[in-house]
């Protein structure tokens, strides 16, 4: 098994079977993100329709080949739009979100997949199982956002 950019030791089993989102800890929260870097593409939203296309050109701090913030912890001084997310806003953010996120999913009393890392127990399933963004980005300043829309994907691995 890799190494897990994402601290995943010493969790109670099955911890987001049991537990509601609000009563997570910090460190429950943290690790169920999947690692798949699609939140981290900018996306285009028809102001009258309010439909949400995703696009490959990703934000200025996402690093393509591990898939990661390059500055998680201090990312907001860098992307101050950065949203953090928590049990009390993700409501508000499902609309834009991928539809294989772990915190929608389970907002929608939904199980986690078999790739996901908390079950796989191996943080490279995610992208073996081709849902993940990695090594498929351009960096947005290699874009100006008038092409944004050239670069229109779906989203992977739904
Ligand atoms: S979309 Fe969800 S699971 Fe994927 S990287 Fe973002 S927060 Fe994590
Ligand atoms: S600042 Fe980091 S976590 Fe936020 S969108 Fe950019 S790469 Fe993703």
């Amino acid at each position: 098994m890799s190494d897990d950019p994402i601290d995943r030791s010493g969790l109670r089993p099955r911890f987001w079977e049991t537990t509601p989102l609000a009563r997570m800890t910090r460190h429950e929260w943290e690790a169920l993100c999947d690692g798949c870097g699609k939140c981290c593409l900018n996306k285009l939203e028809d102001e009258d329709t309010g439909e949400v296309a995703l696009t490959r050109v990703a934000c200025r701090l996402f690093d393509d080949s591990t898939c990661r913030c390059a500055q998680y912890e201090i990312r907001h001084q860098f992307v101050p739009e950065c949203i953090s997310l928590d049990a009390g806003n993700l409501e508000g953010h499902l609309y834009w979100m991928p539809e294989t996120c772990a915190y929608k999913l389970l907002h929608q009393g939904k199980p986690l997949f078999d790739w996901h890392p908390l079950i796989s127990g191996d943080p490279e399933s995610v992208h073996a199982a081709g849902v993940s963004v990695r090594d498929a980005t351009i960096p947005e300043f290699e874009v100006d956002e008038d092409h944004w829309e050239d670069h229109q994907i779906e989203e992977p691995g739904v």
